[in-house]
């Protein structure tokens, strides 16, 4: 193993993931701290991304989860390691990019890593320390509002600064964009100066190359999914990484297959409502649920009268206005709960009964998809839209046999989504 990689949050450990098989890494993605031994499957990969939901817990916990998770890694042979949180920098006041940040440095000893939540190609562009989100700084974003992590301050070294002790510089643009030597030599003036951790602009995938190369070296790299860009360059170079690669290539799974979704995302309706152009659909209605708990009985009946013969979808996926009159009867939170639990159910009772292609839709409603089926880690495949790559489930699982999963969170997806992933598997 090469590279060891904390993630904050499930979606984002797999764009990490997905970024890293796309440069050639063979990468597994477990879904928090693996107990005890890791099976051989884990240990036949150049990375692993231990998938925390460690971004707005306690400080203190959050610290104590990815110090279990370095550990877990450093036990299996990794020399990198890869701290990644959102190209948003999604972080309270009190954390807990900076506290975390602080113990790993402090667990392994080092003395300088860099903050990059750059990801050009989804619009985060970093300059001057700044981070925009498209066109506009990030205090002006959509994220000023954000329920769990308003961010109201666009300044990076500013935001970090509040969150950590050491000193926290900066690499400008005018040096990144002179390439990677320009930005070691920065980097070694800075720690010169006493500077703990660098915000690095980036505005460009050929900036993150650079910038990927520049700290081939450094221990800790702290960033969103972009720097991950140009790592595998860097064990290539090293000869630790072969240059024809089949790191996307999963092993084939044989059986039939469905679409569970609970994502009532705009994309999320599109693609429903595109599946039900030809294509065989249930629904199943948040309130007639709360009342009729057999409804789940009743979607799986259905599902399988036909699941041999063509995919099935079973959705609750629904309008925002509905959602509205559903959430203002039963709660938000119990009425998002009820839901998941269904729908994890469902996806349990497809598996029993011989799915093993299962296209999931919303972030939560994967979170408790998998947990329901058991599964621990993901093999990563090829990618099917950007973010979103197949996954064969790996280990001890509910079902003893894998199961290829395609966890598709909100917005991601083009409007054939579902059965372009499903053909992608054929
Ligand atoms: P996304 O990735 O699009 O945000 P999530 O699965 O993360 O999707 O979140 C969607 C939430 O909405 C889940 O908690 C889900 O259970 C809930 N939900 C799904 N369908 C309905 C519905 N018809 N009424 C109310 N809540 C729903």
């Amino acid at each position: 193993m090469l590279l060891g990689c904390i993630a904050d949050d499930f979606t984002g450990a797999t764009d990490l993931a997905n970024m890293l098989v796309r440069g050639g890494m063979r990468t597994v993605q477990t879904i928090g701290v693996p107990a005890g031994e890791a099976d051989s499957a884990a240990l036949q990969a150049d990375a692993v991304v231990v998938a925390l939901k460690s971004r707005t817990i306690a400080p203190e916990e959050a610290v104590a989860q990815s110090l279990a998770a370095l550990k877990w890694l450093q036990a299996h042979g990794c020399k990198q390691f890869y701290f990644k949180y959102c190209s948003t920098f999604d972080s309270t006041p009190r954390g807990n990019i900076g506290p975390v940040i602080d113990a790993l440095m402090d667990a392994l000893d080092c003395n300088f890593t860099i903050a990059c939540p750059a990801f050009p190609k989804n619009g985060r562009t970093i300059f001057r320390g700044y981070l925009f989100v498209g066109d506009v700084p990030l205090n002006e974003s959509g994220m000023k509002d954000h329920p769990l992590t308003p961010m109201t301050d666009a300044n990076l070294v500013r935001v970090l600064q509040a969150q950590t002790k050491r000193k926290v510089g900066l690499v400008r643009y005018d040096t990144v964009s002179d390439g990677a030597t320009a930005i070691g030599e920065r980097i070694a003036a800075l720690r010169r100066d006493g500077v703990a951790m660098a915000v690095v602009d980036a505005v460009s995938d050929a900036d993150l190359h650079a910038i990927g190369e520049a700290c081939a070296d450094l221990p800790l790299i702290t960033a969103g999914s972009g720097v991950a860009l140009g790592l595998p360059a860097n064990f290539r170079r090293a000869g630790l990484l072969k240059h024809e690669s089949h790191a996307a290539q999963l092993p084939r799974v044989a059986g039939a297959a469905a679409v569970v979704s609970g994502s009532c995302s705009t994309a999320t309706n599109a693609q429903v409502a595109e599946w039900q152009k030809g294509r065989p659909a249930f629904r199943i209605d948040a309130l007639e649920l709360s009342a009729n708990p057999g409804l789940v009985e009743d979607a799986l009946r259905w599902a399988r009268e036909r699941v041999d013969r063509e995919p099935v979808l079973i959705y609750a996926t629904s309008t925002p206005e509905q959602v509205k009159a559903v959430q203002a009867r039963l709660g938000v939170e119990q009425a998002g709960a009820l839901v998941e639990n269904a729908l994890a159910d469902i996806a349990l009772g497809l598996v029993q009964t011989g799915v093993r292609k299962l296209v999931v839709a919303g972030g939560e409603t994967s979170g408790a998809v998998v947990g329901r089926l058991g599964v621990t880690s993901l093999r990563i495949g090829p990618q099917i839209d950007p973010g979103v790559p197949w996954t064969v489930s790996e280990g001890a699982t509910q079902m003893g046999e894998p199961v290829a999963l395609a966890l598709k969170s909100g917005n991601f997806g083009t409007v054939d989504f579902f059965a372009k992933a499903l053909s992608k598997l054929a």
